[in-house]
């Protein structure tokens, strides 16, 4: 049993679905995160917002252990990111996970980028069963079902059996997000998934990440569509330079406090 296990079990308020303390993250000498805390209750929505070069895409990539820690701790569902607490000779210490481990980890994460890198010899169908029958193992029968399912849900069911190239940049991201759903994660990240695309495809695509939130999936979406913010997102996070300058509920959009958070608004909107 995991510890995020015995805490659901013995009941209280809800846990955090992600906790991100004190994260830092250096590339060689450059520090692109100086110490960000970031608490995610189940079924919400994060919006992270900031300028090119702030360190978003870092960020989730870290959640995701694409790349790793340089300080702080990231937990999901109370479970520790990466490391196991061990004690040894009374001292409590942290171990690497091994690889399994970290894919087991982060099979609880979906990921949908800015683009889609479908597999372009594949069908819409065939993308979304690749990783449930080839990385999670399942049978094909049951895994065309299920993607089936997905396909239908980002409203997709007429197009099973497209290539890539035979869809527009709106529907390979809403096949993009059927993949990630299709291996049934209990956390979404989005890094920019509308900015690769035309803006009269922006909006399908915002529609599904809409009813995903209504459906009561927990998200964290890093975008420059404060309309999505402003109607979505339950906390707002801005960063700048590293760290979280402003955070807040939806409104702080529309009264920001921070001037950084302001000019960048006014450039975006
Ligand atoms: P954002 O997503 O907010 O635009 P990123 O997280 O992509 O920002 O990048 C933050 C900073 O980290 C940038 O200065 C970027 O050049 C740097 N960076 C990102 N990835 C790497 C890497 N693999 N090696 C070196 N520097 C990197
Ligand atoms: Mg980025």
């Amino acid at each position: 049993m995991t510890t995020s296990d015995t805490n659901a079990q013995q009941g209280g308020a809800a846990a955090p679905a992600v906790q991100a303390e004190g994260v830092e993250k250096y590339f060689g000498s450059l520090r692109v995160l100086k110490g960000i805390d970031m608490t995610v209750m189940p079924g919400t929505v994060t919006v992270i917002l900031g300028p090119s070069g702030s360190g978003k895409s870092t960020f989730l990539r870290l959640i995701n252990q694409l790349e790793t820690l340089s300080g702080g701790s990231i937990t999901i569902n109370g479970e520790l990111m990466g490391y196991r607490p061990v004690t040894r000779h009374g001292r409590r210490m942290l171990q690497t996970l091994n690889e399994k481990e970290i894919a087991r980890q982060r099979a609880k994460l979906g990921m949908v980028f800015q683009r889609f890198n479908l597999f372009p010899h594949k069908t819409a169908l065939e993308n979304v069963m690749e990783a449930p029958v080839h990385v999670a193992g399942e049978p094909k029968d049951q895994a065309r079902g299920e993607a089936v399912a997905e396909l239908e849900r980002v409203g997709l069911g007429d197009r099973l059996d497209y290539y890539p190239a035979q869809l527009s940049g709106g529907q390979q991201q809403r096949v993009a997000i059927a993949r990630a759903l299709a291996m049934k994660p209990k956390i979404m990240l989005f890094d920019e998934p509308t900015s690769a695309l035309d803006p009269e495809l922006v909006g399908e695509v915002l529609g599904v990440m809409r009813s995903l939130a209504d459906e009561g999936m927990t998200m964290i979406v890093v975008t420059h569509e404060i309309g999505f913010a402003r109607e979505v997102a339950d906390q707002i996070v801005f960063m700048d330079g590293g760290v979280v300058v402003e955070r807040g509920d939806s409104g702080i959009v529309d009264d920001p406090k921070e001037p950084r958070f302001r000019d960048f608004l006014n450039h975006v909107l």
